[in-house]
């Protein structure tokens, strides 16, 4: 399986040539050539797999340089049941993704039992074993720099810490995240983890990554890599939930079932979009924005008109909070019939920050073949889901998950299944949890006393020097 951009001006390279990249060369996303497909046979052996059985199914498809042995031993060591434990009894995170029955029809994917409590442990737990592995092939190191306005830099962290041929220098406003999300990243000890907290806003910590990664030489010299949303081997990592899920809810392959992913980035509902067109039967790809509703525009009118920074509002559910949807540019290359050059001009105009319509190439009809629909959600929608479904199911859901539950139960169709993807726990977001509830939300065990540990963290103002030299004194650590 090799990778192109979806920009068509890079040459095809394969999983572990861009497992450390971020972006193509021609500035596109890599996607696979073409889509790897599941027969009906296929789908009828998957049925009945364990977690770590799907990910090497699913994943043997879309990696042909890793040793199928090698590939087997980095699966098998992420997807452990302690890694996902969180104080669940053990038939539950065996399963890793355990699918939490609402009601008839009605279900929550748990997604959020890593240790991170946050969907994207599911995919960096395994990124973080891919990298070490592939760097320790190379014989190189890298040194991770990112930004983040909570979840991101936690699941990257608590991924990388400890492991051998990489640095995380991650940087996050030095107010804005939660106590809690301080704490996580903040408390950690271990000397390849450096934490800088910027005076400042997280577009400030957004823009030195930008500025330190057009700096070409000193990228090249010290190193510098990236953990973003758009790496692709996140997304692949994300696909096999979907495959779990499936089978949790149906008992055979001729049954349809829709998925509702709170989303931002983009990056988790284009990997439901890819177990699609690998042949997995879901019905509906329900996209589900809070108040900044990019991706909801586009799917109610064709239109995709990304925001500036100033534009972007600050919402109870921070990490939906985005102004582009970066991994948007993959599923549109899809829309498109794969047309490059159709990519190029779209994404010509979004790079000089201006919008694109699709209503009158007719581009836009096209969308409900892939099954997308969308909604949005506000905060006062997001505290009345709270509030129902601790009363109706006795289930407590953070602010990411209602804004999801709310939009899907709109796009809710008899009889077909709906699956409701759990991005994050409640612990994470305490004060919304106390306005919806009256209480705090539970914690799971191990992390009651988390804010009262010492912590550890550079406080630097908001400039890009100041970061590269702190940077140089410790890359080689
Ligand atoms: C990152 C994140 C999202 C958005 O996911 P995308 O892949 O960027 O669309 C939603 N909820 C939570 C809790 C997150 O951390």
């Amino acid at each position: 399986m090799k990778y192109i951009s979806t920009r068509g001006l890079s040459p095809a390279l394969s999983f572990l040539e861009i497992l450390l990249g971020g972006l193509a060369p021609d500035g596109g996303l890599y996607v696979p050539e073409a889509y790897p497909r599941f027969s009906a046979d296929d789908l009828a052996a998957l049925r009945g797999m364990d977690y770590r059985q799907l990910a090497h199914a699913v994943l043997s498809r879309l990696v042909d340089d890793v040793p199928a042995g090698d590939l087997k031993a980095l699966i098998d060591k992420t997807y452990i049941a302690e890694t996902y434990s969180h104080g669940r009894p053990d038939s539950d995170y065996a399963q890793i993704t355990p699918v939490r029955r609402l009601e008839e029809g009605l279900y929550l994917l748990e997604l959020s039992n890593g240790p991170t409590l946050a969907f994207k442990d599911m995919a960096m737990q395994l990124l973080g074993n891919l990298f070490e592995y592939a760097l320790d092939r190379a014989g190189r190191d890298v040194n991770i720099l990112g930004a983040t306005s909570g979840d991101t830099g936690s699941a990257a962290e608590y991924a990388m810490r400890g492991k051998h041929h990489m640095r995380v220098f991650m940087l996050a406003p030095e107010h804005g995240m939660t106590r809690f999300q301080q704490a996580q990243m903040w408390s950690l000890r271990d000397a390849n983890i450096h934490n800088i907290a910027i005076r400042g806003v997280f577009d400030d910590c957004q823009d030195i990554v930008k500025n330190v990664s057009n700096d070409l030489e000193y990228k090249e010299k010290y190193r510098i890599g990236a953990v973003n949303s758009i790496n692709w081997a996140r997304v692949a990592a994300q696909v096999i939930y979907y495959f779990k899920a499936y089978f949790a809810v149906t008992v055979d392959n001729d049954r349809q079932v829709s998925f509702s992913v709170p989303s931002g980035n983009f990056g988790n509902v284009c990997a439901g979009h890819i177990a699609r067109m690998m042949g997995l039967p879901i019905r509906k790809l329900i996209v589900a924005t809070n108040e900044n509703d990019v991706l909801d525009e586009f799917f109610r009118t064709g239109v995709y008109r990304p925001r500036d920074a100033a534009e972007t509002l600050h919402t109870s559910s921070p990490s939906m909070d985005i102004s582009k949807a970066s991994n948007f540019e993959r599923f549109a290359f899809d829309l498109a019939g794969r047309d490059a050059a159709r990519v190029r001009e779209l994404w010509g105009a979004v790079d000089q920050g201006r919008s694109f319509d699709l209503k009158p190439s007719g581009l836009f009809d096209r969308v409900p073949d892939f099954g997308f629909t969308s909604g949005s959600s506000s905060h006062i929608h997001r505290i009345a889901t709270i509030r129902m479904a601790w009363e109706r199911y006795g289930t407590m859901i953070d602010t990411h998950t209602a804004d999801g539950l709310k939009v899907g139960l709109e796009h809710r169709e008899a009889g077909v299944p709906l699956v409701c993807l759990e991005t994050a726990l409640p612990a994470k977001f305490e004060d919304a949890i106390r306005e919806a509830l009256g209480r705090a939300p539970e914690r799971p065990a191990g992390l009651e006393d988390l804010e009262a540990l010492p912590q550890r963290v550079e406080v630097m103002d908001a400039d890009t020097g100041t970061v590269k030299d702190y940077i140089a004194r410790h890359a080689s650590d």
